[in-house]
């Protein structure tokens, strides 16, 4: 039992060495691919239940690593936080975005809101209303040009610092968006005490609905009690032409999922929105 015992410690102690020492590799090559440029963002769209029109676009960044190849946003997003690399990148992410709004603006006459993930390492920056406040200013964007997302769990570390940070940015007229609604406390006293305009329906929800009656139970209950509260309602990962047809009837106001459209470059957006009938 002592010499299991032992073999069992130098494997985990040799299993946390590659876990750390992945840790830092993916650390240095986010700095790395932060400097150079290796980072971009994809634009998906988000469409009107009501007209089909697309009415906004949630960025979602995009690393192409040299070696490696693609790595999910899942997976560098928490190194990012926990190095505090996150606020660079995250303030990289709201310019983009804003800047991408105003081009849409300008060459598309199209008005459409940008919304952007924010984490919650970086929503518990002080400077963060005053650093975006800078950047809609620069770009010359209207209230209601940027929407934030935020989960709630993002919220938990802080509550009284996030509620005051968000209630910054409410008054500067940003809207904030609940994100993976359904998955975390979903409560009336928390959607009140941030702010929040909207909820993101989380699509764990909707791609069980078709199966699973308590999914669907989730889903009308969300959104019940949105409405009940005069928030707006998006609903995420819509994947079927039967599942954007039954949130439509459930009364989302807007729809998002790889069944509409997928993430995709800007360019590809604007030549998208071109195409669609007026
Ligand atoms: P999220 O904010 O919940 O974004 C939705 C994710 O679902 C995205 O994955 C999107 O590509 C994917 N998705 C969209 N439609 C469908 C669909 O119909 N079916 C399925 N199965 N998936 C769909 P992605 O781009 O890999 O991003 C993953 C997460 O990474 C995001 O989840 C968000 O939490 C985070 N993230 C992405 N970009 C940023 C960023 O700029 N800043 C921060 N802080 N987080 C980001
Ligand atoms: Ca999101
Ligand atoms: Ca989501
Ligand atoms: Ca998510």
């Amino acid at each position: 039992a002592k010499s299991r015992g032992k073999n069992n410690f130098a494997f985990f102690t040799s299993s946390m060495n590659t876990e750390v020492q992945n840790r830092l590799e993916l650390e240095n090559d986010l700095r790395s691919a932060m400097e150079n440029k290796q980072l971009k963002l994809y634009y998906q769209p988000l469409f009107s239940s009501l007209d089909n029109r697309v009415v906004g676009a949630e960025a979602l960044l995009r690393w192409q690593h040299p070696k490696k190849g693609f790595i999910s946003p899942d997976a560098f997003i928490p190194v990012a936080e926990q190095t505090g690399l996150i606020h660079t990148l995250g303030e990289w992410v709201i310019e983009t975005a804003c800047e991408q709004v105003k081009r849409w603006q300008q060459h598309s006459r199209v008005d459409l809101y940008c919304a952007v993930n924010i984490s919650g390492v970086q929503l518990l920056n002080r400077n963060l209303p005053e650093n975006i406040k800078a950047i809609t200013d620069r770009h010359q964007l209207t209230a209601g040009n940027l929407h934030i997302e935020l989960t709630e769990t993002a919220l938990l570390t802080n509550e009284e610092d996030a509620s005051n940070i968000l209630e910054e940015l409410h008054a500067q007229g940003i809207d904030i968006w609940m994100d993976d609604f359904g998955t975390g406390y979903s409560s009336l006293s928390f959607l009140k005490k941030f702010c929040a305009q909207g909820v993101k329906v989380d699509k764990s929800f909707i791609h069980d609905m078709e199966t699973d009656e308590d999914s669907r139970g989730i889903v009308k209950a969300v959104i019940a009690m949105a409405k009940s509260l005069n928030l707006r309602i998006t609903a995420e990962g819509l994947e079927t032409a039967s599942q954007v047809e039954q949130l439509r009837e459930y009364g989302c106001d807007n729809l998002q999922g790889y069944y509409l459209a997928r993430p995709m470059p800007a360019e590809q957006l604007s030549e998208m929105m071109i195409r669609l009938p007026e």
